[in-house]
C-alpha cells in the first residue's frame, strides 16, 4: 500500500532477509535548500510471524534506547528471527545528536508530535510516517525512554490504563517479560500526542519505559534495556535466538500513578531539596522536600508536600526547577 508521505526510503518492508538504510526526510536549510535528514533503520525478516517496531531516540537526551538499539540491530540476523523486527535507533536523530530532549530543528517534542502530518515540521513529518507507515504493519511497539537529563526513574516498564481490558492485560503480562524491576502504569500530565499512546489507541501490544536517567545511565540500566527488549522478542517466538527468557531475581511489581496529584508539581521556582531517596513510601501530608527561594535567600523555604499516599518511582534530578515541573510521582501497587 502506497503511504502519501514526503518521506523515501529504499528499505522494503516485506522483503526478506536483513536490511539496513535510512528514512529520508526533507530539511530545506539556509545553506542546503534541498537537503535531507537521514533516519536511521533496519529491518530483518524471516518466515511468517509477529512484527515488532522497536524505537529508540524518540526523546534525543535518552541514549538508552539508541543504545540498545544500535547493538540490537547490528547483531540480529534473518535466522534469528520469526517473523519480523523494524527497528529504528534514532527516531529523533537531530535531537540525539545535539543532546536535547527536544528537536533542534524545530523545536517540537517528538512524543507530542502524534499523528503528525504529511506537510509538518520535521518532527511532524516522521510523526506522520510512523502513523501511516510503520504502525500499520506491527504487531507490538516498543518505545525505549528513560528520565534523560530531567528526571531519575526507578527501572520500569510501561503504559497508559487502556479501556480495553484484554489489551491491557496483554501488556502487563509482556511488561513482566521484560523483566525491569517495576512495571509502571501512568497518566498523560504531560501533554498529549505520544507515540505509545497513539499505538495503543490503535489497539497494538504497546511497552514504553523509563530506564534511569542520564546521570543513572550505566551498565546496570543498560542491561535491564537489553535483556528486557530480546525477553518481549522471545515472548511472541520472534526472536529465536536458543536464549531463554531471563528470569529477574524478584518478580517485577505493578505500580501505578492514576491521580493528577501523583505527580508532584514544584509550587515556585528556585532550587528543589528532596527530602527521600527514590522507593521510599511517603503519606499524603508529608513534606517530600522544599525550594530554597534564589531571589529571597533569607525566607524560609517553601515546603513541597505530598497530597496522595506512595512510593516515590521518580523524582527531579536537576536541582534548578521552575514552578510547575514535576518534583515527583507517587505509585501505589496497582490493580489491572
Ligand atoms: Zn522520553
Amino acid at each position: 500500500m502506497a503511504v502519501d508521505t514526503q518521506i523515501w526510503t529504499d528499505i522494503d518492508y516485506d522483503k526478506p532477509g536483513k536490511q539496513t538504510g535510512f528514512l529520508g526526510v526533507p530539511q530545506s536549510t539556509n545553506t542546503s535548500g534541498w537537503a535531507t535528514q537521514f533516519i536511521p533503520i533496519v529491518v530483518v525478516q524471516n518466515g511468517q510471524g509477529p512484527t515488532a517496531l522497536l524505537f529508540g531516540g524518540n526523546h534525543g537526551d535518552e541514549y538508552e534506547g539508541p543504545t540498545t538499539l544500535l547493538k540490537l540491530g547490528r547483531w540480529l540476523q534473518p535466522e534469528y528471527v520469526q517473523g519480523r523486527v523494524i527497528l529504528l535507533p534514532m527516531l529523533n536523530r537531530p535531537a540525539v545528536e545535539a543532546g536535547t530532549r527536544l528537536s533542534p530543528v524545530d523545536g517540537r517534542n517528538m512524543n507530542r508530535a502524534f499523528p503528525g502530518q504529511r506537510n509538518d515540521t520535521l518532527t511532524g513529518v516522521i510523526a506522520h510516517y510512523v502513523t501511516h507507515a510503520l504502525f500499520p504493519l506491527a504487531d507490538l511497539v516498543v518505545d525505549i525512554h528513560s528520565g534523560g537529563r530531567s528526571a531519575h526513574f526507578l527501572p520500569s516498564v510501561n503504559m497508559h490504563r487502556v479501556a480495553n481490558e484484554r489489551q491491557m492485560r496483554e501488556m502487563v503480562r509482556a511488561a513482566q517479560a521484560w523483566g525491569a524491576p517495576w512495571v509502571f502504569i501512568y497518566k498523560d500530565v504531560g501533554g498529549e500526542g505520544l507515540l505509545p499512546g497513539y499505538a495503543e489507541g490503535l489497539g497494538k501490544t504497546t511497552l514504553g519505559t523509563e530506564i534511569g536517567s542520564a546521570s543513572q545511565y550505566g551498565a546496570t540500566m543498560l542491561r535491564i534495556a537489553e535483556i528486557g527488549v530480546k525477553n518481549v522478542l522471545r515472548l511472541y517466538g520472534i526472536l529465536q535466538d536458543g536464549e531463554p527468557i531471563t528470569q529477574p531475581d524478584r518478580p517485577p511489581r505493578v505500580v501505578a500513578a492514576d491521580e493528577q496529584d501523583d505527580y508532584i508539581m514544584a509550587p515556585v521556582s528556585g532550587i528543589f531539596e528532596p527530602f527521600y531517596e527514590m522507593e521510599a513510601w511517603v503519606e499524603a501530608g508529608q513534606t517530600i522536600g522544599q525550594m530554597h527561594l534564589l531571589e529571597q535567600p533569607f525566607a524560609e523555604a517553601i515546603p513541597v508536600v505530598a497530597r496522595t499516599s506512595g512510593m516515590l518511582i521518580s523524582r527531579r534530578a536537576f536541582p534548578l526547577t521552575r514552578q510547575g515541573d514535576c518534583v515527583a510521582t507517587l505509585v501505589r501497587p496497582a490493580e489491572f
